[in-house]
């Protein structure tokens, strides 16, 4: 009855143990979700409110594929914070940043093309590539980005490679940030093969010390670089928008296919968005959601530190929302996920996932952003127990 296309993408193994994750009774570091206590919900009723007053017909009324102007301008203008400011012909807005990797595999990949990839990476993407029947080649990574030379052989060695993906800000799921170094050699391989570049960005306002890297789109001089950015994890996930930011020559393919895909992004919710601009500081705002979660991500370092055991490595991530941890390889974690869930009541996502090819079973990713400080101990304090008791077996 279906596609071939739909039969090679699987129901993701994610979804499942969030559903579990959602009992009162979990300490869940699984999920990617903000912490809802940060939502401006009281903000948000007067914005509604506002927009609904003074603008009402037009938020209900269908509006431009590109997107809302004044919205438009505005994340052109905040683009600078990456290192590149643009105007709005560069932006177009989007259903969250997930609709900007469904575009990239809709106007790149032919069937049994390939898309380069980070290893691990974000399996929303990978899903999202599949769909479109895209291949992939996870090209080698260490704490700095991929490695130039494995992204160089991969360039040379694979056929039919439409882009390379990567996450380079506090990457999800490995929390790693990208070395200006690594960047500029991205570009320069990007350059010199002429493949695309899908720079997903969702993370990288919420930085935690030290500079924020200029993005991969800041070095590009042949908009070779299809940026995507998004308001979920600096505002709502809710509201479902995000934007793309690249050359005319690819936004024009995107507005085409956003066409047949949902017409346009949410009038009310672009609406919303620019008015909470407009009224309330939204740099603030940014600066209180850093603040808990840099406090959340510094309980959660310490809680590893003190209770994992020993055999295992982590990532001491300097933003975002997650961090990574290996175990010894005689640990499989999605098989210890069900029995950990059992007897400690603590949900992580195992690792295997995030490799698309597969062959990694003994890693977990850890979301430190949405669970109450004490939860945070205690969690990680079960956690380690567990797995100590796993490696004494
Ligand atoms: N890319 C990455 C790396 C993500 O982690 C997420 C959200 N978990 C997304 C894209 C999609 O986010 P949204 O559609 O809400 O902008």
């Amino acid at each position: 009855m279906f596609s071939k296309r739909v039969d090679g993408v699987k129901a993701s193994e994610i979804r499942e143990i969030l559903k579990l994750a959602a009992r009162n009774d979990i300490i869940s570091f699984a999920g990617g979700l903000p912490a809802p206590e940060l939502f401006p919900v009281e903000k948000m009723k007067e914005v509604s409110r506002y927009v609904l007053d003074n603008m009402g017909e037009e938020a209900l009324q269908y509006s431009p594929t590109e997107g809302y102007v004044p919205l438009r301008d505005f994340i052109a203008g905040r683009m600078a914070k990456t290192g590149y400011p643009t105007n709005r012909d560069e932006i177009l807005i989007i259903s969250g940043s997930q609709q900007g990797l469904d575009f990239a595999g809709k106007i790149f990949l032919n069937p049994g093309d390939t898309v380069l990839c980070e290893s691990p990476t974000y399996l929303g993407a990978v899903n999202a590539f599949r769909a479109y029947e895209g291949n992939f080649r996870e090209v080698d990574t260490d704490d700095e980005g991929m490695i130039p030379e494995d992204l160089e052989k991969a360039l040379k060695e694979t056929d039919n490679v439409k882009f390379i993906y990567v996450i380079p800000d506090f990457q999800n799921p490995s929390g790693r940030t990208w070395s200006l170094e690594r960047r500029k050699a991205l570009i320069e391989l990007a350059g010199k093969y002429r493949i695309p570049v899908v720079e997903d960005n969702p993370y990288g306002e919420l930085i935690f010390e030290g500079e924020r890297q200029p993005s991969i789109k800041s070095l590009d001089t042949e908009g070779l670089v299809m940026f995507l950015g998004t308001f979920s994890k600096t505002f709502a996930p809710g509201l479902r928008i995000g934007w793309i930011c690249a050359s005319p020559e690819i936004l024009s393919k995107c507005i085409m296919v956003k066409q047949s895909s949902d017409v346009q992004s949410s009038s009310i919710s672009q609406r919303e968005i620019a008015v909470f601009m407009e009224k309330y500081d939204f740099e603030e705002h940014v600066e209180t959601i850093k603040k808990t979660y840099k406090k959340r991500r510094d309980l959660m370092m310490e809680s590893i530190e003190k209770y994992f055991p020993e055999e295992a490595k982590w990532t001491y991530p300097s933003g975002g929302l997650f961090t990574w941890v290996v175990v010894p390889e005689s640990i499989d974690t999605k098989e210890l996920m069900e029995r950990t869930l059992e007897e400690t009541k603590v949900a992580y996502v195992p690792g295997a996932s995030f490799f698309p090819n597969g062959g990694v079973h003994n890693t977990l990713r850890l979301n430190f952003s949405n669970m109450p400080e004490d939860k945070i101990v205690e969690g990680i304090r079960r956690l380690g127990d567990l797995l100590k008791k796993e490696i004494a077996l």
